[in-house]
């Protein structure tokens, strides 16, 4: 059963989203650019990705949800009540394991009841409201146990369009190319990632645990542009979807995928390898490029007292006393720290490559900004007493250089050029229905 409300204006604060990834122009240098190719894959047909649905996760913990729109939308269930407004709040019925929950109008009268999944459509050109977000698609609203789950149900292409402007933050035109290739790159990621959560119902978390997605409001005319020009384009090899990974700064380094996941295997488009030739690297102008962070002795050994056991998932209190060494025990071929051993008064722990980021924490609390560092190590009296990093590049450096795509783009190279830079081995292709898991092809 279907029925249709007439929507007044919904008043809702917008909370601005901030971009993150790259930060910094490109670089100064420029090599020359190589010679203008066509994309030999460009005239494959590209029937498949833009139509796909993708489920994205806005609301997971919690037992209320606001939503609504700026017109008219529908709400559709097997079971449905009528209201009149357009600003409505779910919420879960208390204690009900079922996952039964209501829905109410801005006056708190109830106008609908029952387990879901409810679906709630614009009608027409109108958006929807969801929480903070206005959204293109449509939603879908279910509980379980303690919690309310709030998919925003949208095209692949248009999920992109509130993807690809955070991920590589706003750009101007001149940065077409490279943000171009991040929309692939996103893409890719994305269709490889479709009912990754066997648990949960939907694909991906619009935050950082997969993409940070922030729907309409974050959406701009050279992204929409970039997702445009590579329409239904992926990234793929012989293995099929590559994982596209990518980070902000590689520090003219691209890691290994194995040397950053020891558990994942090497994979022929995730090898490292350089970022531009030495003293002329691509992402040179990045303000991460190089950095350094220093800390007493005593604020280390805090900072790993807080957070090793935690990176580790030791039981509490397994981590205590003063920091009596921190040594390199090994490193992987691009130079990030593949091995990092703490020493302390009562224990010595080993932490594997990337995870040490979030141990060594800057003294604003975020993460270390990579793994590719030396570490001077002053010791006074069997402790150390003072450490100084050193260090190149913010993020895991795998795949993707975001601020070297943005130097190389500058510098005349085609979208397709700069991935195939950084994914060794694979070719841009369209979407097809094989790459997907079964049944989630066109308007599944
Ligand atoms: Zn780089």
């Amino acid at each position: 059963m279907t029925r249709r409300f007439g929507g007044r204006a919904v008043v809702a604060v917008v909370t601005a989203v901030v971009a993150s990834g790259c930060a910094g122009g490109p670089p100064r240098h420029v090599p020359a650019p190589p010679p203008a190719e066509r994309i030999p894959e460009e005239d494959e047909s590209r029937d498949v990705g833009p139509e796909i649905p993708v489920r994205i996760g806005l609301h997971w913990e919690g037992r209320e949800f606001t939503f609504g729109s700026d017109g008219s939308f529908v709400l559709s269930s097997s079971r449905s009540s009528s209201l009149d407004g357009s600003r409505l709040r779910a919420t879960l019925v208390a204690g009900d394991a079922d996952g039964e929950f209501h829905v109410v109008d801005e006056e708190g009268s109830a106008v609908w009841q029952g387990r879901g999944p409810l679906r709630v459509e614009a009608r027409g050109s109108r958006h929807l409201r969801a929480g903070d977000l206005k959204v293109r698609g449509s939603l879908e609203i279910s509980a379980r146990q303690d919690s309310l789950f709030v998919v925003n149900v949208v095209p692949l292409e248009d999920y992109l369009r509130g993807v690809v402007p955070l991920e590589i933050g706003p750009r101007p035109a001149e940065d077409l190319d490279a943000v171009a290739a991040q929309a692939v790159a996103a893409r890719t990621y994305t269709a490889r990632r479709l009912e990754q959560y066997t648990s949960l119902p939907f694909d991906l978390f619009a935050s950082v645990q997969d993409q940070v997605y922030a729907g309409i409001e974050v959406e701009n005319a050279v992204a929409d542009e970039a997702i445009r020009k590579t329409r239904g384009m992926v990234l793929a090899d012989r293995d099929g979807l590559v994982e596209a990974f990518y980070s902000s700064t590689c520090g003219g380094r691209r890691s290994d995928i194995a040397a950053v996941w020891p558990h994942r295997e090497v994979n022929g488009a995730l090898r490292g390898g350089s970022d531009g030739s030495r003293g002329r690297e691509w992402c040179r102008s990045s303000r991460h490029f190089e950095w350094r962070e220093s800390w007493s002795g005593a604020e280390l050994s805090a900072l790993v007292r807080k957070h090793l056991g935690v990176v580790l998932e030791l039981p509490p209190g397994s981590v205590q006393g003063e920091l009596v060494d921190l040594k390199v025990v090994k490193r992987g071929p691009s130079g990030r720290i593949a091995i990092l051993e703490y020493r302390t008064e009562s224990s010595s722990f080993r932490v594997p490559g990337d995870r040490n980021r979030w141990i060594l924490r800057r003294s604003d609390g975020s993460i270390l900004r990579s793994v590719l560092v030396e570490l001077n190590v002053r010791r006074e009296g069997g402790r150390v007493v003072e450490v100084v990093a050193e260090g190149r590049g913010n993020g895991h450096g795998v795949g993707m250089c975001q601020v070297g795509a943005l130097g190389r783009a500058e510098a005349g190279q085609a979208w397709w050029e700069i991935l195939r830079a950084y994914y060794p081995g694979a070719r841009v292709r369209p979407l097809r229905s094989g790459d997907l898991p079964p049944g989630r092809d066109a308007g599944a």
